[in-house]
């Protein structure tokens, strides 16, 4: 068992600090994975086309969910001691981690007080971006994913591939195989006679969570939403194992994404309709479970990461990236995605969403990161459909603009600054390049070269137009 991957891709596979292109190469030759994600995808665009539009008001409801999380996040140091106050009256306890280790030693010493060595989860994504499940691990924990494609994840050794769909990746006769090959070192084993029916596969996951459910003590949750009048915490699932993660054991710690904030209840009604309709294309989710404080019999903790959340804050382009709610809307349309994958983009956050909020937490210091913001064709597709109106094809321009850039693409740059500034320098500059016009290559050289690949140069005229306008005045002699 200490072999099988527990954790998420904060520890995602970023062998050789590969960049992006070297990784979506690799993956476009999985011809699987392509067919799979293209099924995938297109059916969850469809459906979220068709509830989308159903409601006459989508656009105002999209204009209110981003103007609230814009407040929101204005008056964020206000919501959250708000939060804190509300959380702590109602019986729970408030935990602030500035970035993922000091998150991981607080849930750690939390379990570690219960005395339990076992956890369940409900899917999380914040969880994921610290590693808590591998720094559980290395106190002794063992953390149990119970939504089933995490599971599906979990007992495959694997990475999740979309933030709605983490199996997305996988097709039903994989998961039969890693049902029967997997599941009996975890818990329950699978039933010999296993088929690959979507149905049956269902049935033996219910099976064998629902002994963990039953077994143990402490589970941790992320959340959708937390309200900071009321303290309340909000998640929304499909399944009901996060229904009982959340009520069945004596012990329930929040990790909760400072972003995650909205004022009131009020607030949470538009966000309610954006969510569902956004992500698995669904009216309503099949369950919303929402607890404020502890309840009887069971003690709570909420603790809030920020992990460059505030850094995120402090960039007047880049913030908005902190409106999103994680639909994943962004990441079904997206071509490249559709294409790739997850794994490819190697974070927690893939897609579109990913490529401007990962860089952003994490720095441009990799060359995964650097190249992050380039994995986008800039369609615009993604700003399209997202629900809070993320401008997510700015920030790319933004965060491109941010990078490091190759010295002969800076050198450049400032070359063509030095002629671009004074319009005397310019007309000298055009006249020299007409004369020496026959010299110019077909293609440009040394690591250049590989725009004109594609491309033609376009060739230099003899004559620049200023100096033609000079000489004919305007076309008039
Ligand atoms: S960026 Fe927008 S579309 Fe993408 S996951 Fe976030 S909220 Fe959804």
């Amino acid at each position: 068992m200490s072999r099988t991957f527990l954790g998420m891709p904060g520890a995602a596979p970023r062998s050789g600090d590969e960049g992006f292109p070297e990784r979506a190469a690799k993956a476009l030759r999985d011809s699987q994975l392509r067919f799979n994600l293209r099924k995938a995808t297109r059916t969850i665009r469809a459906r979220r086309a068709g509830v989308v539009a159903e409601l006459p008001d989508w656009a105002e409801l999209r204009r209110a969910g981003k103007e609230i999380k814009d407040h929101t996040l204005r008056h964020l140091d206000t919501y959250l001691i708000q939060l804190e106050e509300a959380v702590t009256k109602a019986g729970g306890h408030v935990h602030w981690a500035a970035d993922a280790a000091e998150a991981n030693r607080i849930v750690a010493g939390i379990v570690k007080a219960t005395g339990e060595t076992e956890v369940v989860k409900v899917k999380s994504m914040a969880t994921q971006e610290i590693g808590l499940n591998e720094a559980l691990l290395a106190e002794g924990v063992t953390a149990y994913e119970t939504d089933l494609a995490e599971l599906i994840v979990q007992l495959g050794d694997d990475w999740p591939s979309h933030i709605l769909v983490p199996a997305i990746h996988r097709n039903r006769s994989e998961i039969r195989e890693i049902f029967t090959r997997r599941m009996a070192g975890w818990g329950r084993p699978a039933p010999e006679d296993l088929s690959d029916d979507p149905a049956a596969l269902a049935e033996a996951a219910r099976l064998h969570l629902r002994e963990r459910f039953l077994s143990t003590r402490v589970a941790i949750s992320g959340a959708n939403f937390a309200v900071a009048e009321t303290g309340t915490l909000v998640v929304l699932e499909s399944e009901g194992n996060g229904r009982m993660c959340l009520t069945l054991p004596e012990t329930l710690i929040t990790v909760l994404g400072i972003e995650k904030l909205v004022p009131t209840w009020r607030d949470l009604e538009v966000f309610l309709q954006l969510l569902p309709r956004s992500s698995t294309g669904e009216r309503m989710n099949p369950y919303t479970s929402m607890w404020t404080g502890a309840t009887e019999g069971q003690e709570f903790h909420l603790v809030l990461l920020d992990n460059g959340r505030t850094g995120v804050l402090a960039d007047e382009v880049g913030r908005q990236a902190l409106r999103c709610i994680r639909c994943s809307a962004c990441l079904n349309v997206c071509p490249v995605y559709e294409r790739v994958g997850g794994h490819a983009y190697g974070s927690v956050y893939p897609g579109p969403i990913g490529a401007i909020l990962t860089p952003q937490l994490r720095g441009m210091g990799s060359e995964l990161d650097r190249s992050l913001p380039y994995a986008s064709s800039l369609c615009g597709a993604c700003y399209e459909v997202c629900p809070v109106a993320i401008d997510i094809p700015s920030v790319l321009v933004e965060l491109r603009g941010k990078g490091r850039h190759h010295l002969a693409e800076r050198t450049g740059m400032a070359a063509a600054g030095w002629v671009l500034e004074r319009s005397g320098r310019l007309a000298r500059m055009q006249r020299l390049g007409g004369r020496l016009r026959k010299l110019a290559p077909g293609r440009l050289p040394g690591p250049l070269g590989g725009w004109t690949d594609t491309r033609d140069l376009p060739p230099i005229p003899e004559e620049s137009f200023r100096d033609w306008w000079n000489r004919t005045d305007g076309g008039r002699r």
